[in-house]
């Protein structure tokens, strides 16, 4: 299929409440353009050099997601330009964004990363780091940063039943958070799991694949 028709599959899927975050890592701008072109103006990254490389040769109302791990030594490559961080793990991390952010009279809104997959490998905060962290940041004064809700990767397996029990531990954080101060973005489901998290409350979902085709790492 075309990325138009993949395109075009995807959302038809998704609940008009749904926000999608075409994941382009490692495809070309190209492709990027391509999809935009279709109206799509949300897009994810993972890797800070590539959307460093990318940002400036598309066009300007694209608002960039930062979906992957990031070193705190790199916020300041991206903090003029990207539009939210999913991918925030840490309170340096968040204090690192808020102080760059700073630097260019801005606000950059983010997502708390909790980690709710059983692998050992996924990033993300525990449930109770997230609560506390959310907490400090609710007490503090940070000025340039705004927390908009909360990011989670469920585990790679075939056993849905699984995949909904994380998604709704994340749900039932969110709602948790969001009694305390009104959150946005659950952002949680890709291409194979989506439609779950949806079901499961989702708001946002991070869709590359699908979308673009299969990433080759080999190029
Ligand atoms: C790559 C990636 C996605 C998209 O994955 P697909 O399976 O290609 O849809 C979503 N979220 C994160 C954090 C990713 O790194």
């Amino acid at each position: 299929m075309s990325i138009q028709e993949n395109y075009n599959t995807i959302k038809n899927q998704l609940p008009d409440n749904v926000q999608l975050v075409a994941v382009s890592k490692t495809h070309p701008v190209s492709a990027i353009q391509e999809v935009y072109d279709l109206g799509q103006r949300v897009f994810g990254e993972n890797k800070v050099q590539e959307v460093m490389e990318k940002h400036p040769l598309l066009p300007k109302d694209i608002q960039w997601h930062v979906i992957g791990h990031l070193q705190t030594n790199k916020v300041k490559y991206i903090a003029e330009f990207v539009d939210t961080i999913q991918s925030v793990d840490s309170e340096k991390l968040l204090l690192e964004i808020n102080k760059e952010a700073a630097k260019y009279d801005r606000k950059i809104k983010v997502l708390l990363q909790v980690k709710i997959a059983e692998e050992e490998s996924k990033f993300g905060l525990e449930t109770e780091e997230a609560k506390a962290l959310f907490q400090k940041y609710l007490e503090g004064t940070y000025s340039n940063i705004e927390i908009t809700g909360l990011m989670g990767m469920a585990t790679f397996t075939d056993n849905e039943q699984q995949i909904r029990k994380e998604f709704s531990l994340l749900k039932n954080l969110f709602d948790e958070l969001s009694s305390q101060k009104s959150l946005n973005t659950l952002s949680m489901g890709m291409s194979d799991d989506f439609p779950i998290a949806i079901e499961c409350g989702a708001n946002s979902v991070r869709v590359g694949s699908a979308i673009f085709g299969r990433r080759d790492y080999t190029k």
